[in-house]
């Protein structure tokens, strides 16, 4: 299996590579087996794209915001045209199930395109009178931005962020995960395709060091990140250094609620889609599962009957529900957490182990797994896992679970499942979290805004919210009679 680019970066609308860089094999987490060979940039690669951006912009900004749309509605045409091959790369760089990437990776970053791609037109500054004299305010492009992804959804995050960054008239330099390098270039050849100007969409590839080296880049007005908090901590210190615009998307520890009066199966199929989605790799998931009292038992009983009948296995047969995880490094922090909840007391009441899938011995498999009696101080509740393990905790009453639900330092998301509607608006009220669900989870329309409270980040990406965060305001005061100077 070969998913080999023709080269490691994309600049100035051409194929760029840089050998001097460290290697950067790419592997598919399924069998281990590599797929490509990349090259990290140099700190050359790193101006090239960045003055690449910079000289690009300003032309891209004068542009009217319904011609700069027109392009990048074109783009997700070809993003929706392409989507069969998209979902197969995304496959083979991530190891997620071919049924998901078919739906949720380069059909979300569509969403984007076309949705900015519209909205922009519309979206301006405000006239204030001021009783003969008036102001108005211009929405203005901030410059070159810059935008480090994360592993588990690659072209989505590409296109959350270039689609705003774009459409209000930026260029933007792209560093993918180093883990998932290949979609980003997919998606800059693309735009190049729909009319993009050469310059306004960059990739290079890399590391850490090169994230911070764009972060820090003097003729860079803004990073966008998507990625953990430790990670989030440092990006966001480079970026205030420099007073920087920034936008931080990270990590959660997110709680879903589900009270005695809720459907069952509808509870239990949004803890599952909030746990098991992306072998787990989602940062909004429901990883801490509070059920009432009254319902907790039929309700494990249940989410272990229908846990049982996930497929798992090769990821490109369209029939698997579940692939690996994205790298064995991700294999053996999942494992480590199974063995930790197992050590706290914790009771295992399903998966915890690696599958045996005959072709795919190498693979970063492992169970979906079920954790009950969790308690709120062991660390399966608090810390970020990241993988397909759901711990189940009961509660008595709305005010104990609100309380539990929010002593916790990330507030990225929450979900509620209740029939009592007054008292899910009631407890969405109080929940610390960026986005929350009312008997539904993890659905992210791009349509609504979506970010962290807490740790879990700040700024906004999707909605108008996003084209705010790509826009600097300016206040212009006009004058209609004489200045009234007292010299
Ligand atoms: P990560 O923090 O390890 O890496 C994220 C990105 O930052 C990568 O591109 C990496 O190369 C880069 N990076 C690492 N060190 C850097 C530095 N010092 N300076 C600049 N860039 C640096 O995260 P990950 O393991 O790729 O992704 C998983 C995490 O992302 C989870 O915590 C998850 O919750 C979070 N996530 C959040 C969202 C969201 O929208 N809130 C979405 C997806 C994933």
């Amino acid at each position: 299996m070969k998913a080999q680019p023709k080269a490691s970066h994309y600049i100035n609308g051409r194929h760029v590579e840089d050998e001097q860089g460290p290697a950067l094999p790419v592997t598919y987490p399924a069998t281990g087996e590599t797929i490509a060979m990349l090259h990290a940039a140099t700190s050359n690669t790193v101006e090239l794209a960045v003055e690449a951006a910079r000289a690009a912009q300003p032309a891209w900004a004068r542009l009217k915001p319904v011609e700069r749309g027109r392009i990048l509605r074109r783009a997700a045409d070809l993003l929706r045209e392409r989507n069969a091959e998209l979902a197969r790369l995304e496959t083979l760089d991530t190891g997620k199930a071919i049924q998901e990437t078919l739906v949720a990776d380069a059909a979300s970053a569509a969403d984007a395109l076309e949705y900015f791609g519209g909205a922009v037109a519309a979206f301006g500054g405000d006239y204030t009178d001021l009783g003969g004299p008036f102001a108005y305010t211009r929405r203005e492009p901030l410059g070159v931005c810059v935008g480090i992804g994360a592993w588990n959804y690659p072209i989505q995050v590409a296109g959350w962020k270039s689609a705003p960054a774009l459409a209000m008239g930026n260029a933007m330099v792209f560093k993918p995960s180093e883990n998932t390098p290949l979609s980003a270039l997919a998606l800059a050849e693309i735009y190049t395709e729909a009319g993009l100007p050469d310059g306004i969409f960059n990739v290079v590839q890399g590391f850490g060091d090169v994230g911070a080296a764009l972060a820090s880049h003097e003729a860079v007005a803004k990073v966008s990140m998507t990625g953990s908090v430790p990670t989030g901590r440092k990006v966001l210190s480079l970026a205030g250094s420099l007073m920087k615009h920034a936008t931080m998307e990270l990590g959660g520890k997110s709680p879903l609620i589900v009270f005695d009066d809720a459907d069952l199966e509808n509870a239990v199929g949004g803890a599952m889609l909030g746990n098991f989605y992306s072998t787990g790799q989602v940062c909004s998931n429901g990883t801490r599962v509070f059920v009432q009292k009254g319902l907790h038992d039929r309700f494990v009983e249940r989410l272990v009957e229908r846990t049982k009948t996930i497929r798992i296995g090769d990821p490109l047969d369209p029939e698997t529900q579940m692939g690996p995880l994205v790298s064995k490094a991700q294999h053996d922090k999942v494992l480590g957490y199974i063995a930790i909840g197992r050590d706290e007391g914790a009771t295992l009441r399903h998966g915890g182990g690696v599958p045996s899938l005959q072709g795919f011995e190498g693979g970063c498999f492992v169970e979906p797994t079920i954790f009950t009696d969790v308690t709120d101080s062991m660390r399966i509740a608090r810390e970020e896992i990241f993988g397909p393990v759901m711990t189940v905790l009961s509660f008595d009453d709305e005010d104990e679970v609100v309380t539990r639900a929010n002593d916790t330092e990330f507030g990225l998301a929450a979900g509620v499942f209740t029939r009592d509607l007054p008292r899910a608006h009631r407890v969405v009220a109080e929940l610390q979290a960026g986005t929350c669900w009312i008997n539904a989870y993890n659905l992210t329309p791009v349509e609504v805004p979506f970010g962290g409270y807490k740790q879990s980040g700040i700024g906004r990406e999707n909605a108008l919210e996003a084209l705010r965060h790509y826009s600097q305001v300016k206040s212009v005061y006009v004058e209609t009679g004489d200045v009234a100077s007292p010299y």
